[in-house]
Parts: C-alpha cells; structure tokens; sequence
C-alpha cells in the first residue's frame, strides 16, 4: 500500500481490531508487524519436530470473546471463527484428591465451595449474585468505552446504590475483600491465585471489586478451535476484505513528525512509510514514545516511568503426548476427566505471600502451575487420538534456574497428579521463558504478558499515564492502541474497540457500529 490514510504499528489483536473497524470505515489503512505472522500474542506454532502437533505458545484462555462487541461487529463467525467454553471451566487439583471446581453453572460451583465450606458457599452466591448488575452494567460498559475522568466517574457512581456499592467494594484490595468474605484456606487460596491471573496485584486497594466481578461473570474462560492464531487470521481476513493490508516481516524502527504531527515511519530497512492522516501504536509507551519517537522533556520522562508488572512472567511447558494427562483424582471425581483450566501444587493462602516475595527478590517461586490438554475440546490441534497439553508457572523475569531442568521438575509434579505425564507418554517437551517472550514480543517489556502494570496509578483515564489515556497521546496524529491502554492486557480487543472510536470521531468519520456511551450508561443507573 503506497497511499494510505492511516498506519498502525504491531498486529497484536487490539492492533488487528482496530485496523478492521477503520477499514469498514472505508479508511485506507496498513499495519507493520515485525514477527513473520500477525496476531502477537494470538500465536499458535506447528511443532518443529512433530508434525500435526500445534502449540499456544502464547494466550490460550480468552475470557468472554464471544461476547464481546469486536467478535460480533467484524462477524468473525463468519470468517470461520468458533469458540467452546468448557462446562468444568477451572478446576484446582490438590494432591490429597480433592479438588474446587468453577463450573460455568453458578450451582455447581457452589456445592464444590460447599464441601470445603458452607459459609464460603453462600458467599459465592451472594457476591455472584450481588454483582451481576454491577458487573452488566457498569464494569462491561466501562470497559467497552474510553474512560471517564475519575472525579466524573465516581460523582456519577455516587448517585446510584450500585454505583456507591461499587465503590465501596473497589476500595478494598483483592486481598482484604478475600480475607474478609471466605475463611476456607484453600477457598481463599484458588480465588486469590484465578485471580491473580488477571495479573491484578492482590494487595493494591482499588481493586477489591475485582473478585466479586469475576464471580458474577456469566461468560467463563473460553478456547478458539484451530488454535488462538485462528481468531488472528480471521482479523486478518475481514481487513483484507475491506482493503486493509498488514505487512508483516517489517520492524518500525522510527515515528517521524512533520510540523509537530505523527506523519511517516522508518522501518529497520530504511524505508520509509507516510501516512496521510494518522498512526497509532500498538505497541508500549516506552518503545512508542523513547525508542521510535525519541521523545523529550516531560513525554520522554513519563514514558520511562511507565512501570510493568513483576509478576506477570510466565515460564511455560509444553508437551505432546500420546494420550491426554489422566488425573488421579479423576478416580472418584470423573468429570476431571473434561476439566478445562487445571490448577495444580496450590495447596495454601500462605503460599501468595511466598510467590509475591520469590517475584521481588528475583528467586524461584514455590511450584504452583496451570494449564489445559487443548485437544481434549479441539481434536484439530494434534494428530488423530493424539494430544497437545501446557502447564504455566509464574516466574521472575531472570528465572534464577536453568529452563531445561526447571520444565523437567514441572513435568516431575505434573507426574504426582497425573501419573501418566511420564515416560514413552510424553512424545516431545519444549519450554518457553520470559526472555523468550519480551524476544519474540517486545511488547511485553521483561515478559510483562499484561503490557504495563495496573499499579502507579496506571488505570482507566490514566492508562498508560496522565495526558495520554483515552488513546490520544500529547502527539497530534499519534494514537496508541495496544494493551498499555485502557482497559489493559489480555486477549480483550478492547482497547483496540476503544481506541477506533476515539480516531474515528477525530477524523470525523460516520461510525458504522454502535458502542456503548460509558457516561450515559453511569448517569442512566
Ligand atoms: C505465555 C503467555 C500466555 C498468555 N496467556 C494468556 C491467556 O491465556 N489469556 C489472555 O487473555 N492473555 C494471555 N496472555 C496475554 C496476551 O497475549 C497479551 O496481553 C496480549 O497479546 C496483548 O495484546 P496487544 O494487542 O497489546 O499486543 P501484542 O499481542 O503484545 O502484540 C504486539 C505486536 O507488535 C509487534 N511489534 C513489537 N514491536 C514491533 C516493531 N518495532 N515493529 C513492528 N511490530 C512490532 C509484536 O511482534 C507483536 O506482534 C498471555 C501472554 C503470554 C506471553
């Protein structure tokens, strides 16, 4: 493309999202990737040494795509897209067989908390309860909308009971809410950890609603058939359908400004990229603004400051096997047999304090680990009545461990629950660390998979900092689009969705689709 309106750096998905909602606005718009296929972190990779076995070397679990306002707006259904939501969504083995089971049925789940405590029970229900409404109709719409200022946001919560709920609950860290509203051990432990996934620090107040929004949500931790690199391709596809096109292959190595406004690239080759109206990066505030812009002054100091989370590093096994992890626990509890996220070596509440301190003082962490056997929902992703499986561990970004040996030691306590992840089972293993990533996708600076901590007041209006929330940045014609937005990292598209509503009433383009109005929908509580 030689002439074109706009350009956007990286093809992560809120990249890839953003490009095809500007394309169906008739824009002429091209994306530059690096990496030789597009989708960042939407990565599925062909076994190098076996053939017909696929890995997820990146995102695997995407929470509630189908039903977000992309996947239906772009049709993706209709370029071959298909999602399953496994019914035993999460399930927390523990090695004295029992286990705590999330079920997409809220009964179900509750008379797992039940065995471990009935008083927990009736709290599951009460907060899935409670929430739902906040959770519908205030947290999904903050999330599917640029953000508000937090004075106007907290004055239009404070008018209604759901709003000052709300608040009342955000108050509290994600620890404290826990502390105060289970009291089993291991209850307290698996809601903390699946929380903890959502990479939001435990102890940091502001984030009590966190929890109690995770246990109203009605959509659960869902997989894309084919493989994540699926839903990337379909992207892809709906661009190039509307004109789009994505380079990739191509690394940015610099944004140039004409008269004070983002006009052109340079790419690592020297070539050099204009663009008529706009670019927009999807890539972290320290490579946008220090390394391709090379900012100054204040900008230049902000984005330094841009802080990403700790522990958020994954060290990652993956395995092909000859058949799928067999539970021991299975035995009496059969339907782990089809259980989809398996937590495996929590065992204690104490154990978060350990794993929060291994992060800070750069040592290993005690072994807790999570992960899923794909082909047992996807019989696509491995030969026939052959199987692909992972286990992740969260690791210091400098793993004071040689990889090698430190997946065999996984495999080891896969073994402990699993007796058959041994021997002539495992076909191939291959690790993957936090190096790795920040390699292959500098966008998660030291492995940071969340792009950016929600910490150093890094939220909402303020993501990635004051002055270039909402998407605009200090730059005239430079936009950022990417997970160090609101409302952050994870496979969501939304900051993406968010971002092309803010380019397109910029440019004074007529939108096509219909997103939700944030502050109608808090002043209509
Ligand atoms: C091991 C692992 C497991 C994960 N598991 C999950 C999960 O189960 N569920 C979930 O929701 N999320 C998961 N994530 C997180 C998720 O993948 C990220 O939060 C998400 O991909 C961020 O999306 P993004 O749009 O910001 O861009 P990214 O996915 O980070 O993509 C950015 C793109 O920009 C490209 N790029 C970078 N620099 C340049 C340059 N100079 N020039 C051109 N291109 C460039 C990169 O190559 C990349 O393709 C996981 C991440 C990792 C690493």
């Amino acid at each position: 493309m030689r002439d074109c309106d706009g350009i956007i750096l990286g093809t992560g998905h809120n990249a890839l999202v953003l490009q095809a909602y500007l394309a169906r606005c008739g824009l002429r718009v091209l994306s530059l990737e690096r990496n030789a296929v597009a989708g960042g972190g939407l990565r599925t990779e062909d076994s190098a040494v076996l053939p017909g076995f696929r890995h997820n070397t990146h995102s695997f679990f995407h929470r509630a795509v189908t039903a977000m306002p992309w996947y239906r707006d772009l049709e993706l259904e209709r370029h071959g897209v298909r999602y399953v939501e496994p019914e035993l969504n999460v399930a927390l083995v523990l090695e004295d067989g029992r286990s705590l089971q999330w079920w997409r049925d809220l009964d179900r789940t509750v008379d797992s908390f039940n065995a471990f405590s009935r008083k927990d029970g009736v709290a599951l229900r009460f907060w899935a309860e409670e929430f739902r409404p906040i959770a519908e109709n205030i947290l999904t719409v903050e999330a599917q909308a640029p953000p508000l200022p937090p004075d106007v946001r907290r004055e239009l919560l404070e008018r209604s009971a759901a709003g000052r709920r709300l608040l009342q609950v955000q108050a509290l860290s994600p620890l404290e809410f826990v502390e105060r509203e289970f009291e089993n051990d291991v209850v307290r432990a698996g809601l903390l950890f699946f929380n903890g996934l959502r990479e939001v620090d435990l102890r940091l107040h502001g984030f009590g609603h966190s929890i109690p929004a995770l246990l109203a949500s009605t959509r659960k931790a869902q997989m894309c058939v084919g493989g994540s690199a699926a839903l990337a391709q379909a992207l892809v596809r709906d661009i190039e359908e509307h004109r789009g096109e994505v380079r990739t292959g191509v690394d940015v190595a610099a944004i140039e400004l004409r008269n004070g406004k983002a006009a052109a690239v340079t790419l690592a080759s020297g070539e050099r990229i204009e663009a008529r109206g706009w670019i927009a990066s999807g890539l972290n505030p320290r490579q946008t603004f220090v390394e391709l812009l090379n900012a100054t002054g204040d900008l230049r100091r902000q984005a330094e400051g841009f802080e990403f989370n700790k522990i958020a590093p994954l060290f990652a096994l993956n395995v092909a096997l000859q058949e799928a992890p067999r539970y021991s626990a299975a035995a009496s509890q059969p339907e782990l047999e089809q259980a989809f996220m398996v937590i495996l070596g929590l065992k204690r509440y104490s154990q978060f304090e350990e794993i929060v301190a291994a992060h800070e003082t750069g040592t290993m962490p005690p072994p807790v680990m999570w992960g899923a056997c794909p082909t047992l929902f996807d019989a696509t992703q491995a030969p026939e009545g052959r199987h692909t499986a992972f286990m992740w561990e969260k690791v210091p970004y400098a793993m004071p461990a040689d990889a090698e040996q430190h997946g065999r030691e996984l495999l080891e306590l896969w073994g402990r629950f699993a007796p058959n992840m041994a021997g002539a089972n495992v076909l191939h293993q291959f690790v993957r660390t936090p190096r790795d990533t920040e390699a292959l996708l500098p966008n998660m600076h030291r492995g940071d998979l969340l792009v950016g901590s929600f910490a150093n007041g890094q939220v909402g209006y303020n993501r990635p900092f004051a002055g270039a929330g909402r998407y605009r940045t200090p730059v005239p014609g430079l936009y950022l689009c990417g997970g160090s937005t609101h409302p952050g990292g994870n496979i969501t598209g939304l900051c993406g969705y968010n971002a092309a509503s803010v380019i397109a009433a910029d440019l004074g383009l007529k939108r096509w689709w219909n997103p939700p109005d944030g502050e109608a929908a808090l002043r209509g509580l």
